[in-house]
């Protein structure tokens, strides 16, 4: 078992935290909310009043941050991980953040002596409380050996995407196809609604058709044929439309610098752009289909 740092106990860490801390690892936890870090302790990590402490003796630092700024500022700024790591420690970053901010990130690192993982993840709250996590990796193979171990206390899989940055490439082209997909699937219950087939017909015929896709068969936008979907539960999120707008642009900053076409994807950004701005960050993603259906 391994002695860990994890920075950033937000809605995520907290769960995966306590999932380091269930499969026996030492955790130091630090989150600038102090009620985060008591959270972290109530689940049996021991309390770090600053990064420093936190990392010090660490063999690998988690970080679960919002967004690349506070990557940068974690990692890099002053007494940050990298002024305090010892020598061989390894960064694994699980924060979802820009393709070139990670690639910069694992040079600095490197540049520094150390081995940096970007880590995103697929699957929300539920899933980093229940361990079932998946992990898009990027590094070198070595580091890659070294996370994964880590990795398996918070996971169901755990994907070695290549060099650095390749786990946010994953993470980003996946996550557009799934703004995409569920566009689509809500205008095509809605179509057959509206021609009179009802949405339990439609999934029958169409899950087991070409149409079907994860945004019908595991999260369908139309209340009723998937018990657990947050369609059922007015949309309450689940992935609100305010993280997929937030995936949206950094998949579409990264294709525009690297010459992809993605017309769809901008369409996908536009739809949730404009839920955003109109009040609805907080509504989970596939609440799409009450715009569809014109009812907000
Ligand atoms: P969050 O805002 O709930 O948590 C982030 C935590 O980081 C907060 O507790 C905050 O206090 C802490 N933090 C910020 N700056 C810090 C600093 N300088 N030092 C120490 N702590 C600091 O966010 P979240 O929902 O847990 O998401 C975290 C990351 O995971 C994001 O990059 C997000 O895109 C990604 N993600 C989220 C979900 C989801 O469903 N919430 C799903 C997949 C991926």
């Amino acid at each position: 078992m391994s002695r860990l740092a994890f920075i950033g106990l937000g809605n995520m860490g907290s769960g995966m935290c306590a999932n380091l801390v269930k499969a026996g690892h030492e955790v130091h936890a630090f989150d600038l909310n102090p009620d985060a870090v008591k959270q972290a302790v109530a689940a049996g990590a021991t309390a770090a009043e600053s990064i420093a402490a936190a990392v010090k003796g660490a063999e690998v630092v988690v970080t679960m941050l919002p967004a690349g700024k506070h990557v940068d500022q974690v990692y890099f700024g002053e007494n940050g991980v990298a002024a305090n790591a010892g020598p061989g420690t390894t960064f694994l970053d699980c924060s979802t953040i820009a393709v070139e901010e990670s690639r910069e990130a694992a040079k600095k690192a490197a540049d520094a002596g150390f081995s940096y993982m970007d880590a995103p993840v697929s699957g929300g709250v539920a899933a980093a409380e229940g361990g079932t996590l998946t992990f898009m990796v990027g590094g070198p193979k070595e580091g890659y050996e070294k996370a994964k171990p880590v990795l398996d206390a918070m996971a169901k899989n755990v994907f070695h995407a290549g060099d650095a940055g390749n786990g946010q490439v994953a993470k980003i082209a996946n996550n557009m196809l799934l703004g995409i997909s569920m566009i689509g699937t809500c205008e095509a219950f809605n179509l057959a609604e509206k021609l009179g087939l009802d949405a339990q017909t439609f999934f029958d015929i169409s899950s087991t058709a070409s149409g079907q896709c994860w945004s019908m068969t595991s999260y369908c936008p139309a209340p009723g044929p998937v018990p657990a979907a947050p369609s059922n539960r007015d949309y309450k999120p689940g992935f609100a439309v305010a993280m997929m707008l937030k995936d949206l642009k950094l998949a579409l900053a990264s294709a525009e610098g690297a010459g992809a076409d993605t017309p769809l994807g901008e369409h996908a950004q536009d739809i949730y752009a404009k839920l955003d701005e109109d009040g609805h960050a907080g509504l989970d993603f596939s609440g799409v289909m009450k715009r569809i259906r014109g009812e907000i």
